[in-house]
């Protein structure tokens, strides 16, 4: 196995206040490297509003939340940042000789000299369905993202929810399962038109069923999650036999294992000991962004950028004790051209 990575720097969360803290850094000339529990970069922006547009980011007027992240991804690019995506960071540790240990989900080790947390609001989890019983299926028969779909084949599947995951996973799954059966709360989706009438068509011709209704319960079989039980709009509960439940309720956000790592917290938000620096109580842990709380915060991009800013240049100190830290502007100073590779 691979030993831990040895880095100055580690961000968690690649939101727009992670992204905007590797620049910062950058300027600096700290390295970073990036986790995300999602798959993608962009936090909420991208998870939660990618084609809105935002009017409040300084000197542009308007752009949506993935534009910002591809600007945000684009202007970070001199600094190659190392991205680990699709893992969170379970793991944070202090070491004796004052670095910190840091351990991802998937297993992927760290030792490094400073933190800095861009949680924003907790990682993304799926939610989850809410029926007693159903957690010890989790993984072997109830599953809420598709890691490998050859093994729902000829299988006889329940899909709920009524999302865009939801639609084109029952699409995909037409013809190659044993049996696709699609199950909302309702009649309206939020997906795209397009699979919604693709869905309709393919229940015409009967390739798959969609039923309007709830999971409420489960009917276990040698140990086996045989049926679930259905609520419909009826009110009339009907049983369902299965192999595979499929279900795409959307993410919600979760602390998660922050809460674990002897950092001040107050109502889900990580203190800041000053807005100096926005260093947490363990010293070497910076906060920024949406996670952190302080005196007058605000939950905005902008206010997150300058924070970065500060902690970057208040976390020098641990990467480079010797150094005199100047403040120089990226217009006229040669360093930060060279840094930069604008010269
Ligand atoms: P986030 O964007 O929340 O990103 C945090 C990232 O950290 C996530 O990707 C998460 O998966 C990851 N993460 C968390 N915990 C872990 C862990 N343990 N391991 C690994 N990864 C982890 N703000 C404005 O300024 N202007 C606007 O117009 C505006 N409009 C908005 C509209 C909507 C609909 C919403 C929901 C928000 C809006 N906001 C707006 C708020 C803005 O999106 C947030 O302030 C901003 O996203 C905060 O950025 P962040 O980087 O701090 O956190």
């Amino acid at each position: 196995a691979q030993g831990p990575i040895e880095t100055d720097a580690i961000i968690i969360g690649a939101g727009p206040v992670g992204l905007f803290q590797v620049f910062e850094l950058g300027l600096l000339e700290i390295k970073a490297h990036v986790i995300d529990s999602l798959p993608v970069v962009g936090g909420q922006c991208v998870e939660l509003y990618p084609d809105k547009p935002i009017y409040d980011i300084p000197a542009v007027p308007v752009c949506t939340g993935q534009e910002l992240t591809d600007n945000l991804l684009k202007q970070i690019e001199p600094f190659e940042p190392t991205f680990h995506l699709g893992q969170e960071v379970t793991v944070v540790q202090k070491r004796e000789d004052g670095r910190f240990d840091v351990e991802t989900s998937t297993g992927t080790q760290f030792i490094t000299k400073t933190i800095f947390i861009a949680a924003g609001v907790g990682s993304f989890q799926p939610r989850t369905l809410k029926v007693e019983g159903i957690e010890q299926f989790d993984g072997s028969q109830v599953f809420y993202r598709v890691k490998d779909p050859s093994k729902f084949e000829g299988k006889n599947i329940v899909i709920c929810g009524g999302g865009d995951s939801a639609l084109d996973w029952a699409l995909n799954f037409v013809g190659k399962a044993e049996s696709v059966i699609l199950l909302h709360r309702r009649e309206e989706f939020r997906a795209a038109p397009a699979s919604v009438a693709k869905m309709k068509e393919l229940c015409e011709q009967y390739e798959m069923q969609f039923l309007v209704g709830q999971v409420t319960g489960t009917e276990i079989k040698d140990g086996k999650l045989a049926e679930v039980k259905v609520t419909g709009a009826d009110g009339v509960t009907r049983r369902l036999p299965l192999d595979m439940l499929l279900v795409f309720f959307g993410l919600s956000p979760k602390l998660g294992p922050i809460a674990e790592w002897g950092l001040d917290i107050e109502r889900k938000q990580l203190k800041v000991v000053d807005t100096e620096k926005f260093e947490t109580n363990v010293p070497g842990i910076f906060a920024v962004g949406d996670i952190n709380t302080y005196p007058g915060k605000k939950k905005l991009i902008l206010s997150g950028f300058h924070e970065a800013a500060l902690a970057a240049f208040g976390a020098a100190p641990y990467i480079f004790p010797e150094k005199k830290i100047h403040m120089q502007y990226t217009t006229t100073s040669p360093k930060l051209h060279k840094i930069l590779g604008v010269e």
